[in-house]
């Protein structure tokens, strides 16, 4: 497959990141309200402004844009030049102090390995910018998880951060690759396809779990089980996204009504379902209201040439 094209299939999750971050924000508010608006099918009324997560997620596919792979370094500065544009776009705690510090000159490496007393960070902020990787090697898994990694590290030092971003680009290329082929795949032989491709880690057992939950589940009892990122890491936010793309890879909105039903970090999780999904669908299914309102990533600050692509 020619390099262009691949950069259309990587900038074609880009915008699923944009729509599902942007729908997802849009419904905070009062958990009544909103389980309300979910239950209409009603979005409530929303500047579809999307957040660090797409901001972030740009970067990434301007790396793979401009060589195919993601140069560390570069990709650090990216994402700090970034936050400093805009500051207010929901950037987590440790995000904002990791980003604030490359930009005045600090060494990404030290700075991602100190976080959390020398842990490293094991929150989702890898696992929702990944999806343009997987797009662009949807035919080359080991590629994959080479430069999801690379991606991940940058912030996420922990196994848990990376294995997020491993297991959210490994579902986005296959989402493609079936798609591109034509292969119908079951939710049970989507998630066991990831997980095969998933170092030991908890988020490794979790996805694992999430084979046993059937989709009729009540959602209280899929969150007891798999989580619904509230506590912003890996573990709680991607075994449910993961579950909940495998069980609508052919229904984009659908996908996105089940994975903001769960009211967890709803732009995150919405943003990686969105990311994997937009490419086992036609995009002539998304619906057009959603496509037009959006934040338009192509016009925004955020892209480093400012240019359309
Ligand atoms: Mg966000």
């Amino acid at each position: 497959m020619d390099t262009n094209r691949r950069i259309q299939l990587a900038k074609k999750s880009l915008k699923g990141i944009s729509i599902g971050d942007a729908f997802g924000e849009s419904f905070f508010g009062e958990r009544k309200l909103m389980l309300n608006y979910i239950e209409e099918r009603t979005i409530p009324e929303t500047t579809w402004e999307f957040t660090d997560d797409t901001v972030m997620a740009i970067s990434v596919f301007e790396q793979l844009e401009r060589s195919g792979t993601i140069d560390q370094d570069d990709l650090a500065q990216q994402f700090s030049i970034n936050h400093n544009k805009d500051v207010n776009r929901g950037y987590g705690a440790t995000a904002r102090r990791i980003l604030r510090e490359i930009g005045e000159g600090g060494n990404w490496k030290v700075i991602s390995r100190n976080a959390f007393e020398g842990m490293g960070s094991m929150g989702n902020g890898a696992s929702m910018r990944v999806g343009p990787i997987g797009a662009y090697y949807y035919d080359n898994l080991n590629e994959v998880k080479h430069q999801a990694k690379l991606s991940a590290e940058i912030t996420h030092s922990n196994i848990e951060g990376i294995t997020g971003a491993i297991a959210v680009s490994i579902a986005t290329a296959l989402a493609t690759k079936f798609n591109i082929e034509s292969t119908e795949v079951s939710p049970k032989n989507f998630i066991e396809s990831i997980i095969k491709e998933l170092p030991d880690s908890d988020t490794k057992s979790k996805v694992n779990k999430s084979l046993s939950v059937p989709y009729s589940y009540n959602i209280e009892t899929v969150r007891n089980i798999l989580g619904d990122g509230t506590k912003i890491m890996v573990q709680d936010t991607v075994p449910f996204s993961i579950w909940c793309a495998a069980h609508n890879l052919n229904a984009f909105d659908e996908a996105l009504w089940k994975a903001v039903s769960i009211l967890g970090d709803r732009d995150t999780i919405c943003a990686i379902v969105a990311g994997i999904t937009i490419m086992s669908c036609d995009e002539k299914s998304i619906p057009k209201d959603w496509q037009n309102s959006v934040e338009k990533f192509e016009k925004s600050i955020f892209r480093k040439t400012n240019k359309y692509i």
